[in-house]
């Protein structure tokens, strides 16, 4: 990391996720959800913050609320709306609806691929704010000429999911968030799309002497629109507090901005600037207290999680943890696991899957060709190569049958006998050679698997040879 001793300095995230839950209304009104739209067609009284129109609660974005809890582990308890009061011209009721000191999530923990846990410390429903475009002035609202605003996504219902500050990188920052968003798309939560705003970041990040046991000065970073930028806001926000800190100066908490284009963070507003929110219980809506049976409910019709589903893969196939996250991420476990179930070879269907199944069909490959194609990998009716070509030709056609493909490729199997006398010849001429592979120079095998290969133009099994070779070492 540019400009941070690792030796030296700790750097601490933590992060809060903010995702719009696919629900079809609003949070409070009956007005459509969907994203994009005319500017200003989405709305309704209430979403105009009209005077007399009254929110109702949206029971889907509830039970989707809950269904993200439920999936990070957290308690669901009586939860209590409140009003955020500031002003801002894309919130006309001039104050925000969200959940204070009673979130109805609390409590949970996120794992990521590499079997760390990260602590989530609530997660709570929110209405969105609606859009405005500042014209003028390089599109900041204090040199801008005039301010378009758009509500149609005022009242969008939100979960704002707070970390704890236990991320220590750049690279952990981003798999939390990659993570997440894995499971928000799991349960149906969310769409889980950056681009679109579904999804986005407000991240945290102070600095500390390694070794050191207490937090460090947080500063805050808005406008991080990708996981791409949230590294790189992550690095330049900590050798720029590192830089400070070693100047003799300190971290002030302030929010900051990220700027995509000069790659740095720029002051927003300061604590002292913070605003006063004035939080207090909405008086137009009820408290939220789930009926523990339907709790259960929800969580009984939860699909198999990520990191379930990683673990069932370890634990079937024998795995490492990076190659599990790849199979998993690419929907290839069930496949995988079917294979198996069809009796194939562990190590070499997960192999296939991480290095020859990146192509998005792989997904719908019959599990019975995959597996009779390793069968004949395994019994050396076909090399490494020439299965990899095969499989490519059953994942474009979505299955067929590999020995039919083989065929048609002239992929004959090689007589293992005549492989015998090829490498008996090998061994004759070249006497020298064989009494430093006896020897167990490890350099010297390429030189016999290499003349086999040219002898047989590529169709013998490198492996077999191998085996031939070590058989006669005695
Ligand atoms: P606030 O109520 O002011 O938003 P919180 O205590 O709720 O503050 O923390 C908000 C976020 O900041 C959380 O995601 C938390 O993990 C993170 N955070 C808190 N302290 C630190 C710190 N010293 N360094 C980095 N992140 C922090
Ligand atoms: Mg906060």
């Amino acid at each position: 990391m540019s400009g941070v001793d690792p030796e030296r300095w700790e750097v601490v995230i933590g992060l809060e996720v903010h995702a719009e839950l696919s629900t079809r209304t609003k949070l409070f009104s009956s007005a459509t959800a969907e994203f994009g739209g005319e500017p200003n067609t989405h709305i309704d009284p209430l979403t105009l913050g009209l005077p007399g129109s009254l929110p109702v609660l949206n029971a889907r974005a509830v039970e989707l609320a809950v269904r993200v809890g439920l999936a990070l582990g957290c308690t669901v308890q009586r939860s209590v709306f409140a009003r955020k009061n500031y002003f801002y011209p894309d919130q006309p009721k001039n104050y925000q609806i969200s959940q204070y000191d009673l979130p109805i999530n609390v409590d949970g923990s996120l794992e990521l691929p590499s079997g760390q846990v990260v602590g989530i410390e609530r997660a709570h429903l929110e209405e969105d704010t609606g859009k405005s475009t500042h014209i003028g002035g390089g599109g900041r609202i204090h040199e801008a000429r005039h301010s378009l605003v758009d509500l149609n996504r005022a009242g969008v219902p939100l979960l704002e999911i707070v970390g704890r500050p236990d991320l220590r990188s750049a690279d952990e920052a981003r798999a939390y968030v990659a993570e997440l968003r894995a499971v928000l798309v799991a349960v149906g939560a969310s769409d889980g799309k950056m681009e679109e705003g579904s999804l986005r970041v407000d991240c945290n990040v102070s600095v500390r002497p390694r070794g050191s046991a207490e937090l460090g000065t947080r500063c805050e970073i808005k406008n991080i629109n990708s996981l791409r930028s949230l590294g790189r806001a992550i690095d330049a926000e900590a050798a720029r507090q590192v830089a400070l800190v070693e100047a003799g100066e300190r971290v002030v908490q302030e929010t900051r901005h990220w700027d995509e284009d000069d790659g740095r963070t720029h002051t927003l507003r300061s604590k002292e600037e913070a605003d006063d929110y004035r939080y207090f219980p909405d008086p137009d809506l009820v408290e939220v207290d789930c009926d523990p049976v339907w709790v259960e409910e929800v969580r009984a019709s939860l699909p198999l999680l990520p990191a379930a589903r990683r673990a069932r893969l370890v634990e079937r196939s024998g795995a490492s943890r990076p190659h599990a996250a790849i199979v998993c991420e690419r929907n290839l476990d069930d496949l995988c696991l079917a294979a198996l179930d069809a009796g194939a070879d562990p190590e070499r269907v997960v192999n296939h899957a991480v290095h020859n199944l990146a192509d998005e069909r792989a997904v719908g490959l019959d599990p019975a060709a995959f597996a009779a194609l390793v069968a004949m990998e395994v019994d050396g009716t076909l090399t490494a190569t020439q299965a990899k070509t095969v499989l490519a030709e059953l994942v474009a056609a979505g299955g067929g049958d590999p020995a039919e493909l083989a065929a048609a490729h002239g992929f004959e199997a090689m007589d293992t006998s005549e492989l015998e006398g090829l490498v008996d010849g090998l061994i004759a001429e070249h006497p020298e050679e064989w009494q430093r592979y006896v020897e167990g120079d490890p350099r010297i095998a390429g030189f016999f698997v290499g003349r086999v290969m040219k002898a047989t133009q590529g169709k013998a099994d490198g492996r077999v040879v191998t085996a031939l070779l070590d058989a006669r070492r005695g």
